[in-house]
């Protein structure tokens, strides 16, 4: 499907037309388990995949249908799929590309529950597991081979920040058939397209900035069309069966036809917050694309049309430091997930992260001072003073 409307236009628009539906400005909720069929004829080729009709909503159903082409549309790939948590979009991808004796290249930063998926699930069933550090592709150049099948990273990395080139790590991987999958969640489609970039499949925890409200687990997953029909069919069917609800996808539906807004005021009050906190007493060190002092801004600007909502920092008393501050904030909400409307901070190492070793994490770069913030869309002022009484206080 084709569609050269903006970006904003086609995350309210696209794929939704609603004279088919009664005039419904907004689409409607299909709040069906299963679907019943005109004949037992129809069942049958519905079933063997001859005839177009969705048949059992842990396979398809309408309300999906239309944030799965939402969502591919607006990342620029083919096809998408919903699926129960972010968690579940990786790990449906993820039982579908590899089998035992393949190779899985991944950064050292990852997310606490796919480091663990791969760590104590994967490497369980014979998938040989490498940690790179990836913001070096000659890391990727020097070890990648014929026996590699997927190369996996995030970028932004959660929780500390840390760019991966993408176009360099896919044009790499290409030259091995290894396919490139890119948890995106931190950067969303507004602000990074991986898929653009060269990379095979993009994640997501949509329960963070697409959904955008706190408010529901979800993930989603794009790429091309055969590919994410094999990840339907066999790791989200039969693997995981970890579907999206109907009612969430109406909520992610929801979220998105403000994600550009959202974003503009997560990326404005995040600069401010990093610039503020950077030149703040007590603060020793802060990791925000958009800072002068953040090593890689030149790759941050080359694949991000913006640095994000998202901010690590480092309190000159590491960690008890950091729990003190935490506890004397009174807006500022103490817990963990991201995106939200609301301002969020947490600390990795003790929550997030806590799936990695202390020597893990000491290896994977996730240092125990390290204090995370989500920067929400409240007053800019107000953030920060709240930030300013609990550090200076
Ligand atoms: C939260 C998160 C996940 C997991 O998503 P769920 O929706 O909680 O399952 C994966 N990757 C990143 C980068 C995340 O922040």
């Amino acid at each position: 499907m084709t569609d050269v409307k903006g970006f904003s236009t086609r995350a309210i628009h696209y794929a939704y037309e609603p004279m088919d539906n009664e005039g419904a400005l907004t689409p409607p909720l299909h709040l069906t388990s299963t679907f019943s069929f005109e004949t037992a004829e129809a069942g049958s080729e519905i079933f063997a995949g001859d005839r177009k009709g969705h048949f059992y909503s842990r396979i398809s159903n309408p309300t999906l249908d239309l944030l799965e082409k939402r969502i591919a549309s607006l990342e620029g790939a083919e096809a998408g799929l919903a699926l129960a948590s972010g968690m579940s979009a990786i790990t449906s991808v993820l039982w579908t590309l590899l089998a035992p004796n393949d190779e899985i290249i991944v950064d050292k930063t990852l997310y606490g529950c796919t480091f663990s998926f791969l760590q104590h699930g994967l490497a369980k069933f014979g998938v040989k597991v490498t940690y790179l550090d990836l913001t070096n592709p000659s890391n990727l150049e020097e070890s990648i081979g014929p026996q590699t099948r997927v190369v996996y990273f995030e970028t932004p990395a959660n929780p500390n920040m840390r760019i991966v080139d993408i176009e360099k790590c896919a044009k790499l991987a290409k030259k091995y058939g290894a396919k490139v999958v890119v948890d995106n969640t931190y950067s969303t489609p507004y602000l990074t397209r991986p898929i653009e970039l060269g990379a095979d499949i993009v994640v997501h925890s949509a329960t963070k900035y697409l959904g955008g409200h706190g408010d529901v687990v979800a993930g989603l997953a794009v790429g091309e069309a055969e590919t994410m029909q094999q990840i339907r069919l066999y790791g989200m069917k039969d693997m995981t069966g970890g579907v999206m609800s109907p009612f969430n996808a109406m909520l992610v539906l929801r979220g998105l036809k403000t994600l550009t807004l959202r974003m503009d005021r997560h990326c404005l009050n995040a600069a401010s917050i990093a610039r503020k906190l950077e030149a703040c007493g007590g603060v020793s060190k802060v990791w925000y694309p958009g800072l002068e002092s953040f090593e890689q801004r030149p790759l941050a600007e080359k694949q991000m049309s913006g640095f994000g909502g998202m901010i690590a920092f480092e309190l000159e008393g590491g960690l008890e430091s950091g729990r003190r501050i935490m506890n004397k904030l009174k807006m500022i909400r103490r817990a963990v997930s991201l995106g939200d409307t609301e301002t969020l901070i947490q600390h990795p190492a003790s929550m997030t992260h806590c799936t990695y070793s202390p020597e893990e994490r000491l290896s994977h770069g996730i240092s125990d001072g390290l204090i995370r913030i989500s920067v929400g869309l409240e007053d800019q002022d107000d953030i920060w003073s709240d930030l300013n009484q609990a550090i200076n206080d």
